[in-house]
């Protein structure tokens, strides 16, 4: 892997010279951003000394803005006016936002078929709202060290689709942002351990969060962090144990359930049951008031009995983590370490059931809020020039395989999911019937070998091929995706030079639940996929066969005894049979079977091609 290598060799940057390089960690409920000072990369606080900046924004009547902890604490008494977990939402159109609408307190709309928020400021978009979160953390950053900021790397989860990347991208713009790079949060939160620099090895990144939880399995190979398996479920989170949490305390306080309190009551149960939950984390009990239905009572809880209300939360995060393991047909034992990450991880039972799993501690030096930022800020500064080293630079990547239908609804992949981008790759087509002059392009992406599993980007004809015999024209198709994670496809006849191309634009319509889902679908269905593939292959072949025989009888069949006609009508008719089944070494038997008994007769034919070229013209002249 070729590393990307900014500053000059032998130079050594001047430090009076340095570049605020930042990295933002865009959360789904926090959001935070880091920086290199003085060679160690660090979260940066704000004026009250917080380094979390909660992922909510208020729109005020008249313009103004409150913008994390202020925007959240009004969420109770302005529910439509405060915004949070846009990042659900991010490069998303209204088809995918019903299940990340469970929780929702604003009011969606649609325009373009983008969603956005309704506020009595008028719609804000998803990215409009992470703007301002980006604006905010630029604002910090820029307070404390007193100068600009050059540039930022920004991570995303894993899963992030070319739509999602892009809104994240647009969102940085709008606050004025130059984005150096986007990069996978958990490469990130390996890259805060600097698991880098080590030799080559495996490890799982387990990132529970607010409302997410992600594990990923990387590889970590020639400087270059590879996603190998990821798992996960976008509905479970922090919040969820607040839940169950909130629950146990309204019973323990014989109060009404939460579903029976008023919207009010019950952020204030959550919000307790939150700060009981942080307490427990550190204290074997803990003691709130609750309040619903009219009563006030102090209630304390102990953590074995928070605990037993949420194992089951627990279990769900290990089950899904031996899911990634399996879909990677890994052992746990090859995993050379364990990076926990997100705010959740503080749970002690969380600490202790991955450790169980995986025998030995895992790492936890760092503070799990925070891996994902400094991870990014240390990129940053690499990005920026700033490192006298030339470190490794970890560089964009696909996060899912690109590529093109062929015939019998296959995908021919012509991207490969991680390449590093930019990149330009070309691959050569041809037509199937003969005389054939246009051809439809059909763009796609996603892992699975079916154009039906795939996801449909663009699609697009090439016209004007001149008539040739099948097989014969030679069309070039070229994708290129561009530093910013831009696709565009062109394909071009050489012989002709007639071509068409298209600059794909991501749409809004593919949830990050179904990313994540293809994704593991293609690891845990390769198999069936290659039989799949397999079977439709020998059709296609099939089909190709017969037209083929068929127009050389059109054409030449005056050359056939009767006899030798009917012996190919009947291969040809076999050929079809075995084409309607699903045994594909079935369907290539008729084929090599069609194509031995076509021999003399293909034979014949090239002896009359040749014999008419020749027609006319002197054997001097040959
Ligand atoms: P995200 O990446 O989704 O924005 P974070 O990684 O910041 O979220 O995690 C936020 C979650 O972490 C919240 O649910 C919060 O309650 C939880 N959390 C933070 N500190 C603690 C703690 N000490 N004990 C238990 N949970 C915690
Ligand atoms: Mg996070």
């Amino acid at each position: 892997m070729a590393l990307l290598q900014i500053s000059e060799p032998g130079q050594s940057p001047d430090p009076h010279q340095r570049r605020l390089a930042v990295g933002i960690d865009l959360g789904t409920t926090h959001s935070l951003v880091a920086a290199v000072r003085h060679g160690v990369a660090e979260c940066l606080p704000d004026a009250d000394g917080e380094v979390i900046l909660p992922s909510a924004v208020q729109y005020l009547a008249g313009g103004g803005r409150r913008i994390g902890r202020a925007a959240l604490a009004a969420q109770a008494g302005d529910p439509l006016n405060v915004v949070v977990s846009a990042k659900r939402f991010m490069g998303r159109g209204m088809a995918d936002a019903a299940q990340a609408q469970q929780r929702l307190t604003n009011r969606l709309v649609e325009g373009n078929g983008m969603l956005a928020f309704d506020t009595h400021e008028g719609a804000k978009t998803p990215v409009e709202v992470s703007a301002e979160i980006l604006a905010s953390l630029r604002q910090r950053a820029e307070d404390s060290f007193d100068a600009d900021v050059f540039g930022a790397v920004i991570t995303v989860p894993a899963y992030f689709d070319d739509a999602q990347r892009q809104a994240t991208k647009d969102a940085a713009h709008l606050a004025g942002l130059n984005v150096l790079r986007l990069i996978n949060e958990p490469t990130a939160a390996a890259l805060a351990y600097g698991l880098d620099s080590g030799s080559e090895g495996l490890y799982a990144i387990f990132d529970l969060g607010g409302g997410t939880f992600d594990v990923s399995l990387l590889r970590m190979q020639r400087g270059v962090f590879e996603v190998i398996a990821a798992a996960g479920d976008t509905a479970l989170g922090g919040d969820d144990y607040d839940e169950r949490l909130a629950a146990l305390l309204l019973s323990e306080a014989r109060a009404p359930a939460l579903a029976a309190l008023s919207r009010t009551e019950r952020s204030v149960v959550l919000a307790a049951a939150r700060q009981a939950k942080h307490a427990l984390s550190a204290a074997p009990q803990t003691t709130v008031a609750v309040s619903g239905g009219g009563a006030q009572r102090s209630v304390t809880v102990t953590a074995a009995q928070f605990e037993a209300a949420t194992a089951e939360l627990t279990q769900r995060t290990i089950s899904l983590l031996r899911k990634a393991l399996r879909d990677a047909k890994l052992s746990k034992d090859v995993v050379q370490g364990v990076v926990l990450v997100g705010g959740s991880t503080r749970m002690p039972a969380i600490r202790r059931e991955v450790q169980v799993l995986f025998g030995r501690p895992p790492l936890i030096d760092l503070d799990p809020d925070q891996v994902v930022a400094i991870g990014a800020a240390i990129q940053a500064d690499a990005l920026a020039g700033n490192t006298r080293e030339s470190s490794p630079l970890l560089l964009d990547v696909i996060p899912l395989s690109l590529g093109i239908e062929t015939m019998g609804g296959l995908v021919e992949r012509i991207v490969d999911r991680n390449t590093t981008i930019p990149v330009a790759k070309a691959q050569e087509f041809t037509t199937f019937k003969d005389g054939q002059t246009a051809m439809v392009i059909h763009v796609l992406q996603g892992e699975r070998e079916l154009v039906a599993d795939c996801r449909s980007l663009a699609r697009f004809e090439l016209r004007g091929i001149p008539p040739m015999v099948a097989g014969a024209a030679r069309i070039r198709v070229t994708f290129q995706v561009d530093a910013d994670g831009l696709l565009s496809v062109a394909a071009r006849e050489t012989g002709s030079g007639v071509e068409a191309s298209v600059a794909v634009k991501p749409s809004y319509g593919l949830a990050d639940d179904d990313i994540a889902r293809m994704l593991r679908e293609s690891f845990a269905t390769a198999e069936v996929d290659m039989a799949a593939r397999a079977l439709r292959e020998a059709q296609v072949e099939a089909e190709r066969m017969v037209l083929a025989t068929r127009s050389a009888i059109a054409a030449d069949g005056d050359l056939l005894e009767e006899a030798e006609r009917a012996e190919i009508n009947a291969l040809v008719e076999a050929t079809l049979r075995s084409a309607e089944g699903s045994d594909h070494h079935a369907i290539e038997a008729a084929v090599k079977a069609l194509a031995n008994g076509t021999e003399g007769f293909a034979a014949a034919r090239m002896n009359r091609g040749i014999r008419s070229a020749l027609a006319g013209r002197s054997v001097e002249e040959v």
